[in-house]
């Protein structure tokens, strides 16, 4: 029987209707998840292509499937396109997405029980860099540095100590909720002076980078991962960029190590991304990305809201409630009853649970892709802790009228401001 010939809203209306209400949700909230972004209309148009019909198991010219005129140039092309955009001397364009990505890293770089060394999850590092609970934490033998207590910044010299007490054959350098710079050029020096292979892992940063608006690892490091889908605003994926050296083993970690046929019509959709990160029309958004998260930290301070390292030098901001007679996650609910869409996010020694920790995370990426400047950042600033206030009085939630009233000033503030994509 031939595949059902109806659109998708006259063949499956309850599904249709869903999207539908997720295209308004998107297009009438705030969005400030800092992992989050609106990717364009010609990457989606490339994500819903008919590629996603083809298999296509190998690399150009190695392939274990026929029919391969359009999949081998196409990939070759998204890997020069990575190579041009990123400055590295090898791209793996494959990668499901940014934690099989990493996996792909370790396969290819260390042995199962090696040693590896990561920022702690709490302190602001992801589960992939050798969390006890993720597949990295369980076959490898992870030790995990931290930042200072003074200043939440990460310390190079706990690092460098670290590094030559438990001698890590990888050491990631990587977050997803640190506000700051990472000095990757130290991180090189201390896995020289112990042998380990220096991995970034710049999954949150990456558009920061390809716009340079943050440090540039490439030089650095033996491997570098990402998603494409976060600050780089492309489609849901995954990249591997490494030294020429290590080309082999990646390309042999993600297929057949880990993956099997590659998503064809995310492949395309990345190089529509990598093409348009590699413009001075996306460096001024990288750049704006900073200058707006610095614009809204200052909003945030000057209405007494506490900041972790007190501001901010790349997309995202953490908040810690911990004066505002709050939790994250109650704020988190709060706000997102009221049109403000973020997340509740551990702080640096934070004194309550991981599930409903003392922080919430702000990133600027989406917001930016909206043409908002920094002229806009006390308004949003106004709605955050408006109902942060509101959420506190009432133990965690807002009264209807008030979640109401705010959605609609939300949806009129962003009226001025076209959702990409959408
Ligand atoms: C988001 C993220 C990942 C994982 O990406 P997924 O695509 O969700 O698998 C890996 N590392 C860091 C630092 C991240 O922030």
């Amino acid at each position: 029987m031939t595949a059902p010939q109806p659109s998708l809203s006259d063949y499956d209306a309850e599904i249709a209707e869903m999207l539908r209400s997720e295209d308004e949700r998107q297009r009438d909230s705030i969005r400030l998840i800092a992992s989050e972004n609106y990717a364009s209309r010609a990457v989606m148009e490339a994500s819903a292509s008919t590629l996603t019909n083809k298999y296509a198991e190998g690399y150009p010219g190695r392939r274990y499937y026929e029919g391969m005129d359009v999949i081998d140039p196409l990939e070759s092309l998204t890997i020069e396109r990575a190579i041009a955009l990123f400055g590295a001397e090898h791209a793996n364009v494959q990668p499901y997405s940014g934690s099989p990505a990493n996996l792909a890293i370790l396969l290819a770089l260390c042995e199962p029980g090696d040693v590896t060394m990561g920022l702690s999850l709490p302190a602001g590092g992801h589960l992939t860099h050798g969390w006890k609970v993720s597949a990295t934490g369980i076959y490898y033998r992870s030790v995990q540095y931290g930042v200072r207590r003074d200043d939440q910044r990460i310390d190079m010299d706990e690092v460098r100590s670290m590094a030559l007490e438990h001698r890590p054959k990888l050491i990631w350098a990587g977050h997803s909720a640190y506000p700051r710079l990472l000095d990757f050029e130290a991180f090189a020096s201390i896995a020289d002076e112990v042998g380990a292979h220096l991995v970034a892992d710049i999954a949150h940063i990456s558009g920061l980078v390809a716009g340079k608006a943050h440090p540039d690892p490439v030089p650095h490091c033996a491997a570098v991962s990402t998603t494409t889908h976060k600050t780089l605003r492309g489609p849901r994926g995954g990249l591997i960029l490494c030294r020429q050296e290590h080309a082999k083993a990646i390309d042999k970690a993600v297929f057949p190590g880990l993956q099997g046929g590659p998503h064809c019509h995310t492949t395309a959709a990345k190089a529509v991304a990598f093409k348009e990160a590699n413009t001075p029309e996306f460096r001024a958004y990288a750049a704006q990305i900073v200058s707006n998260a610095k614009a809204l930290a200052d909003a945030m301070l000057a209405r007494g809201m506490s900041l972790v390292t007190g501001g901010t030098e790349n997309h995202l901001l953490l908040v810690d409630l911990t004066n505002r007679d709050i939790g994250g996650r109650s704020a988190a609910r709060a706000l997102n009853r009221c049109g403000v869409e973020l997340n509740a996010n551990s702080i640096p020694f934070d004194p309550r649970k991981p599930f409903d920790p003392s922080g919430i995370r702000i990133g600027l990426a989406a917001l930016t892709s909206r043409g908002m400047t920094e002229s806009s950042m006390p308004a949003v600033a106004a709605f955050i802790d408006a109902a942060v206030q509101e959420a506190a009085k009432g133990d965690g939630a807002v009264p209807d009228d008030f979640a109401a009233k705010m959605r609609a000033q939300i949806k009129e503030f962003l009226a001025d401001f076209a959702a990409p994509g959408l």
